[in-house]
């Protein structure tokens, strides 16, 4: 298993993973199912998700509460008002980065695992 970094970045930027096709991975908060260009599955079978799922826990877990952490630890901001972001931050922050969790989870797995690319041979409804 070798780290492919240009197919990770490819998908962090929003394009598709076999194609390249810009614009597959849209927004910030949404996902294609597929790449309108190649066809390409990009939400395959159930339990796939879990990856983005694990994107999405750590960058807000791992990335945003510790900032609050870090505030409160400071006294640059109140025990409420770091209580409110928080609760804030845990409701708002995973459905905006839904779409960004997505292309890092879409990097990470195909950066690993290229010959899962349909290109290499992987059935295109899997
Ligand atoms: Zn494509």
């Amino acid at each position: 298993m070798r780290f492919r970094p240009d197919l990770f970045l490819r998908c962090a930027r929003g394009r598709c993973p076999d194609c390249g096709a810009p614009e597959q991975l849209t927004g910030l908060a949404t996902i294609r199912d597929r790449c309108t260009a190649c066809g390409m599955v990009l939400r395959r079978r159930e339990g796939f998700f879990l990856g983005a799922m694990v994107w999405n826990y750590g960058l807000t877990a791992f990335g945003l509460l510790p900032v609050l952490l870090v505030l409160r630890a400071y006294d640059w901001i109140g025990f409420a008002a770091a209580v409110w972001l928080a609760v804030a931050v845990i409701l708002l922050v995973p459905w905006l980065i839904h779409g960004v969790a997505w292309r890092l989870w879409l990097g990470t797995y195909y950066a690993f695992l290229p010959e899962q690319l349909p290109s290499s041979g992987r059935r295109l409804d899997d």
